[in-house]
């Protein structure tokens, strides 16, 4: 499809927003007036310049109050709309959005808004440009485009159509399914935004929360499917207005949006095929290698230098890891228990060494298990990121990876070399048995990172469209110095879950642990255990020491929930948090932070619960507050 985005949806100057929007490859723009206005150039040059960069001007917009009007306001309107087409003239933007109105002038009267509106048609049609009627939700007489279409329909004039903008659809909670049946060719244009579901006034979630296709709770392949359905061909466009966008580097959330473009084709084209749907007129849709199927975490891997090394070393000994090798050929040390692999990589003039010497010790790559990694890499790169090569030495195995926002690394490891088939072909190992400390850690249950504001979005939308993963709930969590913004991230068996935590405060905790980190890091890692008493009793024995947790959590959980009392003293004497859901439990216990602010989660789930403890989460930052 033609690609197109609204110059609204992008922080910077016009001619940095076209630049932007250019490079992450779009086809055309949405000329926002403001935008216009404050440009120090004439439309031509205007012109000129998106030509230069490859780029249409596909619509300019939007042009206010005008349908339904006395007929003085109308007069002036006309005059009004002369200038905007000379504009367009000399900039070549073919049509002008024309949004219903909000005037109180406004007169409820379906008859003269179409007679006016034809009025308007003509006007353009003398300069062969178009006109396309939106109906905004907090449109004064017309705010659903059920109505719209009603008066287009009722103007009939050949240059005057539809323009489509889901978000006033799906706020409303309007059923889109009605918009299949309007012809396709009289729908002049297609606005996407996505938001997150908010109770709020429908004008300020508008102005200040939309997010691209995939970013939000909207359901906007379903909106976008109802189009195709309808015959439409022309432009998919991205009307975005987000005051966290207004900030963030353009050229970032360029490539966010047409990551979020290409998730939409790509998932509607599968829609429409599943129903054997055959489009009465032929659009391309976006068609990437498929999801990956992904089987949970292979290792974890930490940059280090030799002395944070050793000290990692040290730590997760008495996490009741043992150093099983070392590599073939570079210093870096594995570390293991049950099916976790911990990856120290201390190795100078590497890509580890080069996040340590920028963020510390922190952890620089993760490796998920693949049935498929080439088509993973393929189906990463089709969505806009970046592959990663590293230099690989004689006899180890090349293990395909890409870049993740903010930074680290993904690898994908093939399912075919089996639980340590890698570990095998890359390390010489030197202990092959169970080490004296085990604690029965198992599995890694999940990692969370810690994002910056202007990440989670970005993050919701690669985990979705590159790694196939679905998030859950949303949910805001006290910090004793802020708001914390907690989302996890997973896979349909669950093998493989991320959480993403982002600090709406600047003072947090995890704000402070971003300072260090740059933003896009590993902020704990949730490590699996059958028995976390055993386990808890364990860790501790070896030197491990974990988070204190008050005691009038532990009288405020008997009030909440009905736990046998047996198992409360136990957690009261352990120090372990609980929660449950009517699918299962969630026992967990959080280790104190090491250097950078990067702690160990230890987690037991109890039948089917499906969650992450998140409301235990104030309780540990509390307690690390009073420390
Ligand atoms: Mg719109
Ligand atoms: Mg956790």
């Amino acid at each position: 499809m033609h690609r197109s985005i609204a110059t609204v949806s992008l922080s910077g100057t016009l001619r940095q927003k076209l630049e932007a929007v250019a490079a992450a490859g779009f086809d055309g723009i949405e000329l926002f007036e403001a935008d216009f206005i404050n440009f120090k150039g004439t439309a031509a040059e205007l012109g000129r310049i998106a030509g230069d960069l490859g780029l249409s001007i596909d619509l300019y917009q939007p042009f206010r109050d005008f349908e339904g009007m006395p007929e003085p306001q109308f007069r002036r309107s006309l005059d009004r709309a002369e200038r905007k087409f000379d504009l367009m003239e000399a900039m070549g933007a073919p049509m002008v959005l024309c949004c219903s109105n909000t005037s109180p002038l406004a007169i409820n009267d379906q008859s003269l808004a179409a007679a006016q509106l034809h009025e308007l048609a003509e006007r353009a049609a003398r300069r062969n440009l178009r006109v396309g009627f939106e109906a905004l939700a907090w449109g004064r007489h017309t705010s659903l485009y059920g109505r719209a279409w009603e008066i287009v329909k009722q103007a009939n004039h050949a240059h005057l159509g539809l323009i489509l903008d889901s978000f006033h659809t799906l706020s409303l909670k309007d059923d889109p399914a009605g918009i299949a049946a309007i012809p396709g060719d009289r729908i002049f244009f297609l606005q996407m935004a996505d938001a997150p579901l908010l109770s709020m006034d429908v004008l300020q979630w508008a102005r200040h929360h939309r997010s691209f296709p995939g970013q939000g709770d909207f359901d906007v392949v379903g909106f976008f499917e109802q189009v195709l359905r309808a015959g439409y061909t022309g432009p998919l466009s991205l009307e975005i207005f987000n005051d966290i966008f207004r900030e963030t580097p353009n050229r970032r959330t360029a490539v966010d949006a047409m990551r979020s473009l290409l998730y939409l084709e790509s998932e509607a084209r599968q829609r429409l095929s599943a129903t054997g749907h055959v489009q009465p007129q032929r659009v391309e849709l976006f068609n990437p290698p498929t999801v990956p199927a992904l089987s949970g975490l292979s290792f974890i891997e930490f940059a280090a230098d030799e002395a944070s090394a050793a000290t990692l070393a040290t730590l997760l000994g008495q996490l009741g890891f043992r150093r099983i090798g070392r590599h073939r050929s570079k210093a870096v040390t594995l570390y293991r228990q049950g099916e976790i692999n911990l990856i120290v990589n201390a190795q100078p003039d590497s890509f580890a060494r080069a996040r340590f010497e920028a963020h510390g010790t922190s952890v620089c790559a993760l490796g998920v298990r693949c049935d498929d990694p080439l088509a993973a890499v393929g189906r990463a790169t089709a969505m806009r990121s970046q592959r990663h090569d590293s230099p690989v030495g004689p006899n180890e195995l090349r293990v395909p990876a890409i870049v993740a926002p903010g930074g680290n690394l993904i690898h994908f490891v093939p399912e075919a070399l089996g639980a340590n088939g890698l570990y095998e072909a890359d390390f010489i190992l030197e202990d092959e048995g169970a080490g004296a400390n085990d604690a029965g850690l198992q599995r890694i249950d999940h990692v969370a990172l810690g994002l910056a504001v202007d990440q989670l979005d970005t993050w919701v939308l690669f985990t979705r469209a590159v790694l196939g993963l679905e998030p859950g709930e949303s949910l805001e969590l006290a910090d004793p110095f802020g708001l914390i913004r907690s989302r996890g991230v997973a896979n349909a068996d669950r093998s493989l879950r991320l959480v993403l935590n982002v600090s709406l405060s600047q003072r947090t905790r995890t704000a402070r642990t971003l300072s260090v980190t740059g933003g896009g890091a590993v902020h704990h890692i949730a490590l699996s255990s059958a028995d976390i008493f055993d386990t808890a009793a364990k860790l501790r024995a070896n030197g491990t020491r974990f988070v204190p947790i008050s005691d009038n959590y532990y009288d405020d959980l008997a009030t909440r929930i009905d736990i046998e009392p047996a198992l409360l003293a136990r957690m009261r004497e352990a120090g372990v948090l609980f929660d449950r859901s009517p699918a299962g439990d969630y026992l967990h216990i959080y280790t104190e932070s090491f250097e950078g602010g990067l702690f160990f989660e230890v987690a037991q789930r109890v039948g089917s619960y499906d969650a992450y403890g998140a409301l235990n989460a104030p309780a540990r930052m509390a307690s690390q507050a009073q420390d």
